[in-house]
Formats: structure tokens, C-alpha cells, sequence
């Protein structure tokens, strides 16, 4: 076998996570400041849909405004400031549901939980497009030049909105509770299974402890690499060597085997 020699310099971490209770509790409490400001900055993307709307139907008197180009400049302005606020609640949607993430057994909620970004990124420029399109007064050209500026900006925020790779309650809990020995970095939002996982080879100083110590230090879950590794050993029956080998090809159908069986596990240890 044809290993890479890296070596690490390994800090073991000495567990504080008692129970998947405690775990929990630790994690709602860390997502609450993200999930405030998001509905903060949410409202206020809103409240600027709301004057874009007043601008561009000539609503606010505003002497400067209701002339060209101060009433193209204000309502863009208005549309800049609602896309830019919407963005960053978005992202700070998906890090708070990662930290305190929904449960898969509540299937419309944790759909709504997790699309919530695209579903607010509808709102903030969907009534704004319409009112637009409809305005009696508008020339053609503004009608054109705003139902584009707000469809652009409505697929900015939906990409920003869409979270590429949801987390469920269950799947952090399961990644909590079942690992014994796991690897990971200061920076890196992901722990790992394999200390010479390739993802890891550019690192020097890891830590090592229970994954439950992990979720706590902000790796909400286990990195695709190795987690693939994991369910391709299952598969196959081998027991947890740590050596690096081929890269695994179990592509994007990840943690099956290995989630069902910690799924069983989680439930039982009740
Ligand atoms: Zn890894």
C-alpha cells in the first residue's frame, strides 16, 4: 500500500459532553443570536422592499426623488440594501441550523427550516417584480429595466438561500454520539474519522476526542471523505483499519449504511 507519511501534531481533547441531552441543549443555546439577527435583518431587507416599491411608484414625494436620476437611484438603492440584507440572514440561517438544526421526523418543518432563505428571497423581490409590472404610471423602459434588476437580484438570493447540503437533528446527533475517536482542525467546519484523511494532510496541529466534543467545537458533521470510507468498510465488512488508501468511490450516495445502523444505535441508548 502506497501511503502518504503525514504526520500530526495531535492534541486529545478530554471529553465535557455527558449526553446527547446535554449536546443539544448546548447547541440551541449557541443558534439563538444567529437566528435573531437573521429575523432582524430579514425585516429591515423587507422594510426596503416596501420604500424600492414607494420609490419606483413615485409614493414618496420627495422633491429630489420624484426627478430622474434621483428616482432611479433611490428605488435600485432601495433593491441593493433589501438584496444585501437578505444575503446575510441567509447565511446566518443556514449557520444557526447547522448549529441547532431541525428534525427529519417533522418532515414540513424541516423542509420550511431549511428553505426558509429561497422562501424569504421570494418575498423580498416577487411583490416588488409584480408592482412593478403593473404600475400604471411607469415607462416600458423602467418596467423592463426593474422586473430584470429584481429577477437578478431574486436569484442571487436564492443560491445564497438554498442550503446545498442540510443537516438534521438526527444526522448531528447520530455524528454526536457514535464516534469515540474523531479528528479535527481549529478552522475546518467538519470533523473527521481518519486522522490521514487527505482533507487533513495540510493541516499540522489536529485534535482528537469524542465527536460529541467535536459537534460542540462547531463541526456539525463528519466530512464526506471519510464518512464514505466508513459506510464503504461497513459494506464490506472489514473492520476500521486507519490507513490510507484509494480514494473511495462511493460517490454521492453517502452515509447510508453508517447512519441507519447509528440511527438504531441512538435509539436503543435511550
Ligand atoms: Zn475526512
Amino acid at each position: 500500500m502506497a501511503a502518504k507519511k503525514v504526520t500530526h501534531n495531535v492534541t486529545h481533547v478530554e471529553s465535557t459532553t455527558n449526553s446527547k441531552e446535554e449536546l443539544l441543549a448546548v447547541t440551541k443555546k449557541n443558534a439563538a443570536p444567529y437566528r435573531i439577527a437573521t429575523v432582524i435583518l430579514w425585516i429591515l431587507g423587507l422594510v426596503c422592499e416596501v420604500f424600492a416599491v414607494l420609490f419606483f411608484t413615485s409614493k414618496l414625494e420627495w422633491g429630489v426623488l420624484c426627478e430622474e436620476p434621483g428616482h432611479t437611484i433611490a428605488w435600485i438603492a432601495a433593491l441593493a440594501l433589501d438584496l444585501i440584507l437578505v444575503v446575510i440572514g441567509s447565511l446566518l440561517w443556514k449557520k444557526a441550523n447547522h448549529t441547532d438544526p431541525a428534525s427529519k421526523k417533522d418532515k414540513v418543518k424541516f423542509w420550511i427550516q431549511n428553505n426558509l432563505g429561497v422562501i424569504i428571497a421570494a418575498i423580498a423581490f416577487i411583490p416588488f417584480i409584480i408592482i412593478s409590472l403593473t404600475d400604471k404610471n411607469a415607462s416600458k423602459k423602467d418596467k423592463t429595466m426593474a422586473s430584470i434588476i429584481a429577477a437578478g437580484a431574486l436569484v442571487v438570493c436564492c443560491l445564497f438561500g438554498i442550503d446545498w447540503n442540510p443537516v438534521s437533528q438526527e444526522e448531528m446527533l447520530t455524528n454526536a454520539g457514535l464516534y469515540d475517536s474523531v479528528y479535527w482542525t481549529e478552522s475546518g467546519t467538519v470533523f473527521h474519522a481518519f486522522e490521514d484523511c487527505p482533507h487533513l494532510n495540510h493541516s499540522v496541529n489536529l485534535f482528537e476526542g469524542k465527536s460529541a466534543d467535536a459537534v460542540k467545537a462547531g463541526k456539525t458533521r463528519m466530512c464526506k471523505t471519510c464518512q464514505n470510507k466508513l459506510a464503504a468498510l461497513a459494506e464490506s465488512g472489514e473492520t476500521v483499519e486507519k490507513s490510507h488508501d484509494d480514494q473511495t468511490e462511493a460517490g454521492t450516495e453517502e452515509n447510508t449504511e453508517a447512519d441507519t445502523e447509528a440511527d438504531t444505535e441512538a435509539n436503543t441508548a435511550e
